[in-house]
């Protein structure tokens, strides 16, 4: 069994731009028009493109999540935002329905600069508890790459990790695009926020304390994490905080969107098999084929395969097994 932790609708039909453009366009309230997406566009967009890749790489499910890049939190108003995630997350609903086998649920969180973790909680709950969602993707920069919020381990999130642990699912720490110049949306803005997420959590270990059971994965491999984990490692001991192994590893996890053998190589051997979990991000930040290897370079079964640093039985356990202890709920979509 081989479950991807880590996939977004990206082939969705344009319609749905197209009715995000027109809810910026129409102010900060309400919009309320309907969206029209049949069931055979639905099919159609997933039959060419992510459930061809899932039969031809050997997969067997991927949690599924909207477009992270169009979750657009710093765009419009909290209104918008809640509007457009329940749209978004609707629509992942519809795709779950008709392929139960393939795709479960992991909700967008409708986030908006400065503005209460209030309309997030109830989301996740609706999407959770009405939808049959595992986790969601939480974003640690909802300014899009301007970092106005407060860092992850502020009291003002507590009400969303109060819901999380209430429920029992994990979040991805996952931004979404990038409105500052500066930072390169998938290049760039998504690996900082993956490592400045990863350091927000280091220094602040009481978050962990006040919620012992709140689960992380940090996208894209953990951003330069695993690369400079001796850092991170001398950080924490000038810092007199528990080492990362009893320390912070109980509660966060790197996802293996890492797209060379070398990465994943590199990944394997300095962060414990126990908290990677298989992921692709099919189809999204890279879509090519590698022309050193002739594969897709966002093919990552194949770097999971390759490296030495997993036996069987620890890639068993990076490749489905880690996932279904992460997200509990998922143990009722698959078969046991
Ligand atoms: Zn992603």
């Amino acid at each position: 069994m081989i479950i991807d932790c880590h996939g977004h609708f990206t082939t969705v039909p344009k319609t749905l731009h197209e009715w995000r453009r027109r809810q910026l366009g129409n102010g900060g309230g309400f919009y309320g028009a309907p969206l029209h997406i049949s069931d055979d566009e639905l099919r159609e967009a997933l039959e060419s493109g992510q459930l061809k890749e899932q039969r031809a790489r050997g997969l067997d499910m991927t949690l599924f999540s909207p477009i992270a890049g169009q979750m657009g939190h710093h765009l419009g108003t909290l209104e918008n935002s809640i509007e457009w995630s329940r749209l978004c997350n609707d629509l992942i609903h519809r795709v779950c329905s008709l392929y139960p086998e393939n795709f479960a649920g992991v909700c967008q969180l409708p986030q908006s600069p400065g503005q209460s973790l209030d309309a997030s909680a109830k989301e996740l709950e609706r999407c959770v508890l009405e939808l049959g969602f595992v986790g969601c993707n939480l974003n640690p920069d909802p300014a899009g790459g301007y970092w106005t919020d407060k860092p992850l381990t502020d009291k003002a999130y507590y009400p969303l990790y109060e819901k999380m642990v209430e429920l029992d699912v994990p979040a991805m720490i996952h931004v979404s695009s990038s409105c500052n110049p500066c930072f390169h949306h998938v290049g760039a803005h998504y690996l900082n926020g993956d490592t400045t997420a990863f350091m927000q959590l280091l220094l602040a270990p009481q978050l962990f304390k006040d919620f012992p059971t709140l689960r992380f994965i940090i996208p894209h491999g953990g951003g330069a994490v695993p690369y400079h984990w001796g850092r991170y490692r001398g950080l924490a001991q000038d810092m007199g905080l528990q080492p990362l192994h009893d320390g912070l590893l109980g509660n966060v996890f790197f996802d293996t969107c890492v797209y060379h053998q070398a990465g994943i190589d590199l990944l394997t051997k300095v962060i414990p098999h126990r908290n990677i979990v298989f992921g692709s991000e099919m189809i999204g930040a890279v879509k090519g084929i590698d022309p050193e290897t002739g594969h897709h370079f966002d093919d990552t079964g194949r770097y999971i395969a390759a490296t030495p640093h997993l036996c069987d039985c620890d890639r068993r356990q990076v490749l489905a097994g880690n996932a279904l202890s992460l997200y509990p709920r998922l143990k009722a979509r698959v078969p046991a």
